[in-house]
Formats: C-alpha cells, structure tokens, sequence
C-alpha cells in the first residue's frame, strides 16, 4: 500500500495508510541534507522506504544496524552469486570489456581501486587491459575466490577498515553504494582516496526510472534492506558536487535490469494472486520459506524464467529507438556516472 506522511509513530508505520497526525509521532530526517520534509513511501517487508522532498534521495527508515545487515548477507546474499556464477561470468566479462572501454576514453590504465568487488571478474578485466588492480570486498566466499581462484589483490573487509599509504587514479563501485549504510562516508572517503584528477565511476539503480514508476513497490531494485539508498540521477550529482568533485556526468541504461517488458510483466503478476504461483516456479526454495521481499531472489536460469524473458527480450529489441529515448530521457534503470576529483588535497 503506498501512503505518504511527514510522521510515523515511534515503533514504526504499520502496514495501515495514515490519516492524520499520530500521537507521539517522530520526524523522520533526510540523512543526507537533514531536512524533515520526507514522504513515506512505501512500505516493504524489509523495510520503509522514504523520500526527501527536497533533495530527492530514497532512504530506508530505521537504517538497518550494521549487526541485521551482517546477519541478513551472512544468511543467504551471497548464494544467488554464487549459484549464477558460471552463466553471470560469461556476461560479466563481455560487459566489463565494453565498460573498460568507455571507461579509457577518459583516463588512461592506472593504479585502479573497486570497491565492492564481488568475485572480481571486472578486476580480472581491468588487470588484462593493463591496470594495477586493488579490491575491497565484504564477503569472505567472494574474497577467498578472488584469492585463490583468480589471483586478485582483494582486501577482505570494509572501505572503513581498509587503510593504504597508496592514491587511485580511478575508483568504482558496481552497483555497490545503495547497500552501503554509510554510503556519505564512503564518498568521503573515496575522494581522499583519488589522486588528483583521479576518476569515480559508479553505476546504481535509477529510482526515477520508467519501469521504478510504474512498478512502484514491486520495483526489482525496491529491495530493503538489501538497498538502503535510492538515487536518481540529479540527487547523486547533487551529492557529489557538494562532497567537491567535478565534471559530473550521469547516463542511464539497462543495465544490469530485467528487458522493460518483461519488468512490466513480473511487475503485474505481483499486483495480482498469480504472484505466489509465479514465485513458485521461478525463486529460489530458500526464499519461499521466508517470503521476505528483501531475500526474494528470481531464478533467472528457471527454465519458466528464461522462456518469458527470451520471448520479451525478442519483442524489446524491436523497440530499440524508445529504449534509446528512454535512457537520453534519464529514465533507463540504472545510472552510469563519471565524477572527478578535482580538489586539492591539504598535505
Ligand atoms: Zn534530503
């Protein structure tokens, strides 16, 4: 149910719309700009999600503590990965190559830090195009694949406690900072961490996209707590110009998202009682216990999956010029963004 309100009561909005002001009601504050104007707007299993009316960023309200966030990636995050690994690699390389790419245009290969870096197929990448490669990543099981298995240099924790004598020329982060609770002092953080002139690149989900507003809370990327933040592309740039980078530049795309059609597609059946019949067939048996929209993982490689999205990604592809104007309209569902740091450091 989609509701709004600038209160909620002390334990928390319940699954009821609110029609008034509740007794000993809290302001919820925007934790980027402190601002008190925020909206509830929806109201998920894993979380409420709300949205500052005058930045724009999407946040999770309570912000999850660091020991739930722990426990809920310990539980089952990683196994999805981990089950999709041979089929996502294949993927993976061809996309981070043409990422690489782009990428070059604008820095030549450097000393390269990735935060987030998963199983560490984009380092693998970078390092075959001549980058001196570094990683952070949470996981342990993606850390001991990247060490052993790939021969990567991942340090195995958080940014927090990561510490280095060395600056980057370029840092990224995959689809990384919308789970990071800190995710401000992350990009702190990140700007010390670059060299002058040093570049950010990051890519997120676009919370202002098409398939966003019209799937609303069945978004496939409205998924708390496992996002806690939401960003469109104006919010994120606002972020950054106020932290001091510069030349900022956002592009929307797919992505790493579902085709449009077949978004649209799992965005009806969950509107409707197919919904638990669809996620039957296609999800994990680890999340059909739980039911928890946050652990709700889509099998992709279900054969029922992948004959409806091959059929909707046939129909897609005929409609490439809409998809292009979607993404030149900034409404594509991922956001790809450039930043340079372009402050002097204070030795
Ligand atoms: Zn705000």
């Amino acid at each position: 149910m989609e509701f709004h309100c600038n209160f909620i009561s002390s334990n928390g909005c319940g699954s009821q719309e609110w029609h008034g002001p509740l007794r000993n009601s809290i302001l919820v504050e925007c934790p980027w700009c402190h601002s008190s104007s925020t909206t509830l707007r929806y109201h998920l299993v894993g979380g409420n999600i709300y949205t500052c009316t005058f930045c724009g960023i999407g946040f999770v309200h309570p912000l999850p503590s660091k020991e739930a966030l722990s426990e809920y990636y310990n539980d089952d995050y990683h196994f999805s990965l981990e089950k999709y690994l041979p089929a996502y690699r294949r993927r993976a390389y061809r996309k981070f190559n043409e990422l690489c790419k782009r990428v070059e245009q604008k820095i030549k290969p450097g000393r390269l830090l990735e935060i987030g870096s998963s199983y560490g197929f984009f380092l693998d990448v970078a390092r075959s195009r001549g980058w001196e490669i570094m990683g952070i990543e949470l996981d342990a099981q993606a850390c001991s694949f990247c060490q052993k298995v790939m021969d990567l240099k991942v340090y195995c924790g958080t940014l927090e406690q990561f510490t280095t004598e060395k600056q980057f020329d370029m840092i990224c982060m995959w689809h990384t900072l919308e789970h990071d609770s800190d995710c401000f002092i992350t990009l702190r953080r990140v700007k010390d961490l670059l060299v002058e002139n040093g570049l950010l690149v990051l890519t997120l989900p676009n919370v202002g996209s098409l398939a966003s507003r019209f799937n609303g809370r069945h978004w496939e990327w409205a998924i708390p707590p496992a996002h806690i933040f939401y960003f469109n592309p104006g919010a994120i740039r606002q972020v950054l110009s106020d932290l001091g980078f510069r030349e900022i530049e956002t592009f929307t795309q797919r992505g790493d998202a579902r085709n449009l059609i077949m978004e649209a597609l799992v965005g009806f059946l969950k509107r409707t009682p197919l919904s638990r019949w669809a996620r039957t067939i296609c999800t994990q048996p680890i999340s059909d216990s739980s039911g928890n929209q946050g652990k709700d993982y889509v099998n992709r490689l279900h054969p029922a999956y992948r004959l409806v999205e091959t059929s909707t990604a046939t129909v897609s592809w005929f409609l490439w010029p809409a998809f292009i104007l979607l993404n030149h309209l900034g409404l594509g569902e991922e956001i790809l963004l450039f930043a340079r740091n372009r402050c002097l450091k204070k030795k």
